[in-house]
């Protein structure tokens, strides 16, 4: 007699690789102590979130005594934080966002699940470049929908025209991008968002239905050296941005994002009115009372995206002295180099023999590589250079 679906039960039997190298990270943080452990194994933004975020919960505590204070409103969200919050996504999106055209989400992982549970017919086809963000797989698959890959270009992790064209079918119903990219640090060029908006207007036409644009942008504001993350919604009007403030404000606990819908698709009220009710009754009700108040008064503001820029260049160091292959991020807090000997899992164990903790690309949709999250302290990064260079000498 099972408790589970069939579904849920091989999903915990396959477990995901993030979940295996938490858990044998635990042993050996038991076995050796925190601290000679060095683990990038998780995106869990570890900078405090902003003066302004205390400030403004200092501020709420003095009016939660009123009635509804933190009470149920619109499933969209409040007007105000709708309407404060859609004139930020316009400057960065280079369109005229409104009010209604913005949903507040349970973070970015509500807004997709929100997003998909809208538009997918059982059997509809998510499209994405891969490697990709792990969860993607299973929210297409929480709504009867097929996840789809097609490879991002190697190395360089760049979107692959051709592949994405030969993966769409009639079925496709969503193309997922995600720039700045997790895990690879790619940030999309606006030329080749230009191709793949040409490409999605051209096989719309052709099946007859709208294939979305989804472009999760939780990493839009962590760009180094200057890097341009182009805007998408003025390229294609299917387009819908989600994102949150988990990485931004480090609220990542706090679920809080949104779904922006661009003001120039046809028949937009339709999606919008689609997407309020799916935002309700997958049972999120409405986002956050609090984040959302939190969010009003410090949107604009942000964690220190300098200290992220100087871990980056410390892992790169450590990288290139004990003599691995990689692309260089251009935003995001992640590094995804070429696994030595090309089995990322039989790598990464070793790497894990040697306290440094790091997720195969195999978890990913990409094998023969491998992740490392910088968000430790630099203490850390300089640290772990014995693992990795005992690590490589394993491989050489
Ligand atoms: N999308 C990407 C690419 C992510 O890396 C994450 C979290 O790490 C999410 C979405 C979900 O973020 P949240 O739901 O906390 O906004």
């Amino acid at each position: 007699m099972s408790l589970l679906s069939s579904q849920v039960a091989e999903y915990i039997g396959k477990s995901s690789w993030i979940r295996k190298m938490f858990e044998e990270g635990a042993k050996l943080k038991a076995e050796h102590g925190t601290d000679k452990v060095c683990d990038f194994s998780l995106g869990n933004p570890d900078l405090p979130p902003p003066m302004a975020v205390k400030t403004a919960l200092c501020e709420i505590a003095e009016t939660i005594d009123q009635p509804f204070s933190v009470g149920y409103m619109h499933n969209a969200g409040y007007p105000a934080v709708r309407a404060k919050l859609a004139a930020e996504v316009a400057r960065e999106q280079q369109c005229p966002v409104n009010a209604q055209d913005v949903i507040i989400t349970c973070g970015a992982a509500g807004g997709i699940n929100a997003f998909f549970r809208a538009v997918l017919e059982p059997g509809d086809e998510v499209l994405a470049p891969s490697p990709f963000f792990v969860e993607y797989g299973f929210y297409t698959q929480n709504f009867g929908g097929v996840f789809v890959t097609a490879p991002a270009k190697d190395l360089t992790f760049d979107l692959d025209l051709d592949a994405l064209a030969r993966a769409i079918t009639p079925k496709t119903r969503v193309v997922l991008v995600n720039s700045p990219n997790n895990p690879t640090g790619a940030v999309y060029p606006r030329a080749d968002l230009e191709a793949l908006a040409s490409l999605l207007a051209e096989k719309s036409a052709e099946h007859g239905r709208p294939i979305f644009l989804l472009a999760d942008e939780p990493y839009r504001f962590l760009v180094y050296e200057g890097v341009d993350v182009p805007p998408v919604l003025p390229l294609y009007p299917y387009s819908v941005v989600v994102s949150s403030f988990s990485k931004n404000l480090s609220l990542a606990g706090e679920r809080i994002g949104y779904l922006a819908v661009n003001p120039a698709m046809p028949e937009k009220e339709v999606l919008l009115g689609g997407l309020t009710l799916t935002n309700r009754i997958l049972g999120f009700v409405n986002a956050p009372a609090l984040a959302q108040q939190v969010l009003e008064k410090a949107l604009g503001y942000g964690v220190d995206a300098s200290i992220y820029a100087s871990r980056r260049a410390a892992m790169a160091e450590v990288l290139r002295e004990t003599g691995y292959t990689f692309q260089m991020p251009k935003g995001a807090f992640y590094f995804f180099p070429q696994a030595p000997g090309g089995d990322d899992v039989a790598f990464c164990r070793v790497l894990a023999e040697n306290l440094v903790l790091a997720v195969p690309g195999s978890g990913f949709g990409r094998p023969g590589y491998f992740r490392l999250a910088f968000c430790v302290g630099e203490e850390v990064i300089r640290r772990s250079r014995e693992g990795f260079a005992k690590a490589r000498a394993a491989f050489a």
